[in-house]
């Protein structure tokens, strides 16, 4: 027998007629380079409305993807809705990424159009040349004194020469693509992630649950995660569904230009990696936050001390959160439940250094990575974390890494290493990908390994993280020389400068005699990191991506 309900589909332009009819008057402000800027949804959803045309004059095919190249905006959530309101595919690029990762990901998805930030032209008008799919490229102008190329169309132009589309947006197979995000892959090329219209609503909603952000018409939401990071965790389909204010940083992330929006907004959610929140301890006592009531937080391990420092200070732990690309991203959160009552503050900060409890509809188990039995949930036995549920990847675009990351029953294999308490309380212990999370950015440690046995003197080589306070994971080169060879620890990074991005210069050198494997002859990292688990750093780190 089958239920008698109604066989709607779950798709986005629910999410935009809603905030439509219910939310006309709630407020989205951006701070631009210029200024802040403030509209109110109304006549943001007719700006929607003028964009959907825009991308049928501008000819992209009906589900032709289109790339976006922008900050946190509240243009940038125009696109987040135009684009798949009207059957097309949102291509969030990663502003961070290498010039040959963006163009990599850019031909491998086809993107048809790329609106871009004009203060991000420098990054991506090199690379245009190099962009076969490519048929046009907006420009959002948002201030920045940065010459436009040639024949680069003007967002505002077009949105003033187009009709606004009158009626309902229609999506009928809630499976259809409503958006992509590429993830580094930590060999090989990154792989492209494809959320449904189905998904991305599900999702969505976990943004609104009481044991999580629980957002409500009452909130003024600031996302400092940024929107071509896996949808921005979810908060800017989130808002509007709730009808929050939304408020968007822009092109400055700086934690004083944040907690600066954060008191003069009035903030009470924002979400964002640990380094964000660690750079905005100092100003903490310079500012009145009493208006925030929760700091949605992850991406790398939430540091105990982190989480305690902002109790202390604003009454407001961490709301420690786990997920990935791959799982849209939020997998699970860290809410203390009835069995934490009894718990001193002290124990508690131990469960909200946890990564949580899977959130409604995630499945999660742990599974021994050679045998694959599940591991019992007693806090004590690890493995691998897989995870399934409706807003977790099945496969990759075009079945990239031939389904390795996935197992027989249809599982996402995360790479990461869990024990979990018999409340279900994952803690991470260990990631078997090799990459390296700094300041909520992958570095590559195989790609920099090779780059320094590039060295002709250097016979073997391996990087691993090691903690940092402000960054979470720096990469340390841990290097066999050559016999009969000498080297510096200058020499190695003076080498390595010209090859990889500044950020990912290894914090620190160390020589080793060989590098131990494993017994099918890999580089054992674990071995590594336990001998060097507890480095310190001691001069200043190169990173400069904040
Ligand atoms: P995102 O863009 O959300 O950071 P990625 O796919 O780039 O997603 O990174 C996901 C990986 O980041 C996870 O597999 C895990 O290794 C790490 N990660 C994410 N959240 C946490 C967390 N709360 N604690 C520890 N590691 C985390």
């Amino acid at each position: 027998m089958l239920g008698l309900m109604q066989d709607r589909p779950l798709a986005l332009p629910h999410v935009f007629h809603r905030a439509e009819q219910y939310f006309g008057h709630k407020k989205i402000v951006t701070a631009e380079a210029s200024g802040e800027t403030t509209t109110t949804i109304a006549d943001w959803t007719v700006r929607v409305r003028r964009l959907a045309t825009v991308l049928d004059t501008l000819g992209i095919s009906a589900d032709g993807r289109v790339g976006t190249f922008c900050w946190n905006t509240g243009r940038h959530l125009e696109l987040y809705l135009a684009a798949p309101c009207t059957g097309r595919v949102l291509h969030t690029l990663n502003i961070r990424l290498f010039p040959e990762q963006l163009v990599y990901i850019a031909n491998h998805a086809e993107d048809e159009v790329v609106f871009v930030d004009r203060s991000l032209i420098p990054l991506l008008a090199p690379l245009a040349d190099k962009l076969d799919t490519v048929r046009h490229y907006v420009v959002i102008d948002d201030g920045a004194d940065v010459a436009v190329p040639d024949g680069w169309l003007d967002y505002e132009e077009l949105l003033a020469a187009a009709e606004p589309f009158a009626g309902q947006f229609v999506v009928e197979d809630e499976n259809t693509a409503a958006a992509m995000c590429y993830t580094s892959g930590t060999t090989g090329n990154p792989k492209g992630v494809v959320y449904s219209h189905r998904s991305a609503v599900l999702h969505s909603l976990i943004t609104l649950v009481a044991d999580g952000s629980a957002l409500s018409e009452r909130d003024v939401v600031l996302p400092v995660v940024p929107m071509f990071h896996a949808n921005a965790w979810g908060l800017p389909y989130g808002c509007l569904l709730a009808g929050t204010d939304i408020v968007f940083p822009g092109p400055n992330m700086t934690p004083k230009a944040i907690a600066g929006l954060l008191e003069s907004h009035k903030v009470t959610v924002t979400g964002g990696v640990p380094t964000i929140w660690m750079g905005m301890l100092p100003l903490l006592a310079d500012h009145d936050l009493s208006s925030v009531r929760t700091i949605l937080c992850g991406g790398s391990a939430v540091p105990r001390s982190l989480s305690e420092n902002y109790r202390k200070a604003l009454g407001v732990p961490m709301l420690h959160a786990w997920g990935m690309t791959e799982t849209s991203p939020i997998a699970t959160i860290s809410t203390l439940r009835t069995q934490h009552d009894s718990l001193t503050e002290d124990e508690r900060a131990d469960i909200r250094a946890r990564q949580g409890q899977a959130v409604p509809l995630v499945e999660l188990r742990v599974v021994d990575p050679e045998t694959g039995e599940p591991q019992p949930w007693d806090d004590v036995a690890s493995g691998e974390i897989q995870a399934a549920g409706p807003w977790i990847a099945k496969e990759y675009y075009r079945g990239e890494g031939g389904g390795a990351q996935f197992t027989e029953d249809g599982w996402l294999r995360t790479g990461d290493v869990a024990s979990v308490d018999r409340y279900g309380f994952v803690r991470l212990v260990d990631r078997t990908k090799d990459l390296i999370k700094s300041g909520g950015e992958w570095i590559g440690s195989v790609e920099l390994e090779n780059e320094i046995m590039a060295h002709p003197k250097v016979a073997e080589a391996a990087v691993i993280a090691i903690p940092s306070e402000k960054w979470v994971e720096r990469p340390l080169a841990c290097v066999v020389v050559k016999p009969g060879e000498t080297l510096t620890p200058e020499e190695i990074i003076e080498f390595l400068t010209p090859r990889v991005a500044k950020w990912w210069l290894p914090d620190a050198v160390e020589f080793i005699d060989e590098v131990p494997k494993t017994s099918v002859g890999k580089f054992s990292k674990k071995t590594l990191r336990e001998k060097f688990g507890g480095y310190q750093v001691a001069g200043p780190t190169s990173h400069d991506q904040a």
